[in-house]
């Protein structure tokens, strides 16, 4: 192999580096490797480990947008803050740790982290989502308890808000466009003209107007991200601008996916299920949508706490369970619909009503969500 070729192998293995991301636990992604469909990810459908995993993205030109939204770190009722976790769906940790809200005295953040009363810490998806829920509890303890469950609901409103997530997706199409067009083209000058220019001339002849094309292309790419990144975000989300720049600057693998570290940043502080509906307002059984609504309905593993903690879980998981079921609703969905299996087979006598898994027996516990008992489908095929 010569060294242009060895050259050349090292610069797409850096590409391909570039177009994995890390997906924080409690992150769930949404993409859409061809601009049309909408999939998710979640980090336990990806390769990694607690704190996340690895999602590979789309390597030829990219057509569509990432989009990443976060699960709150907390579990709030009126009166009490606790560590439980009612969105993601894994077995608990055994050990929840909850304050009083009326206990709380100071709350900082440090990065991701927000620490409460400078003796436990959360750590939020990303810094927006820290700063989110640091700006939130700074007022929220200090609200009387009779009006917090109003300040609980208008702090979820924010977060449910898909006609701001839409006009922000509208927006990005607009501002994102001649970056997505520009980077497109820099994949196909790096990997399809320049091999096929390397086989046709010599090397000599090829060097000047090669490197003045690829000096052209490089800066208007990053031209157009950085107008399009100032049009995009604002306040503190324009913080990452210069980390972003910072990193793609002289690394052009990093640039031609600009439209990922575009993209984002952008609906991080909005809750999964608003960017799910956003996205995908259809929402098929295979959708975001019944995945998240069947956890809430039935959760795992509740009774490794105390009293008081499953209390508060059950009292803020009922909660936002009606919050989302009504925001389907209001998107024209049946919430109804999506708690029930699709056409079972022939013999299935039951079926399990959190992962909807058929089963030929008549009663017994799921082999997959440990403690959820098998119920009987009403009639056959449940949602035809
Ligand atoms: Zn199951």
């Amino acid at each position: 192999m010569s060294e242009l070729q060895s050259l050349y192998l090292i610069f797409a293995l850096f590409y391909l580096a570039e177009c994995l991301v890390w997906v924080r636990s409690r992150g769930v992604l949404f993409f859409s490797p061809w601009g049309r469909t909408w999939r998710f990810k979640e980090p336990d459908q990806l390769f990694g480990n607690q704190n996340g995993g690895f999602w590979f993205g789309n390597p030829l030109p990219d057509l569509g947008y990432l989009q990443q939204g976060f699960f709150l770190p907390v579990c709030l009722t009126p009166t009490t803050l606790s560590t439980v976790d009612v969105h993601t769906g894994q077995l608990p940790a055994e050990t929840v740790r909850r304050v009083s809200l009326d206990a709380i005295e100071t709350v900082q953040r440090d990065g991701l982290s927000l620490i409460i009363n400078q003796d436990f810490k959360i750590r939020a998806g990303n810094e927006h989502c820290a700063r989110q829920l640091f700006r939130f509890l700074q007022d929220f303890r200090k609200v009387p308890e009779g009006e917090r469950l109003a300040a609980l609901e208008a702090f979820y409103q924010g977060r449910f808000h898909t006609g701001t997530i839409e006009e922000r997706l509208a927006d990005l199409r607009r501002h994102g466009l001649p970056l997505r067009i520009l980077a497109n083209l820099l994949w196909f000058f790096l990997f399809l003209i320049t091999p096929a220019l390397t086989l046709l001339m010599p090397l000599e002849t090829l060097l000047f107007p090669w490197l003045t094309a690829y000096a052209v292309l490089h800066l208007a790419t990053l031209g157009t991200f950085w107008i399009a990144y100032r049009r995009l975000h604002e306040g503190a989300a324009r913080e990452g601008l210069y980390g972003a720049l910072f990193k793609i600057l002289f690394f052009t693998p990093g640039l031609i996916r600009a439209g990922d570290l575009l993209a984002l940043p952008l609906l991080t502080t909005y809750h999964p299920l608003a960017i799910a509906l956003a996205v995908d307002p259809q929402q098929s059984s295979t959708g975001f949508a019944r995945r998240y609504l069947l956890r809430l309905k039935f959760p795992l593993g509740e009774d490794r706490w105390d009293a008081e903690s499953r209390e508060e879980a059950q009292w803020f998981r009922a909660w936002l369970l009606a919050r989302c079921e009504a925001l389907l609703t209001q998107k024209g969905l049946a919430p109804a619909r999506l708690l029930l299996p699709d056409n079972l087979d022939e013999g299935s006598l039951s079926y399990c009503p959190r992962c909807l898994t058929a089963y030929q027996v008549v009663r017994g516990e799921c082999a997959e969500c440990p403690g959820i008992q098998l119920v009987q489908p009403q009639h056959q095929g449940e949602r035809s």
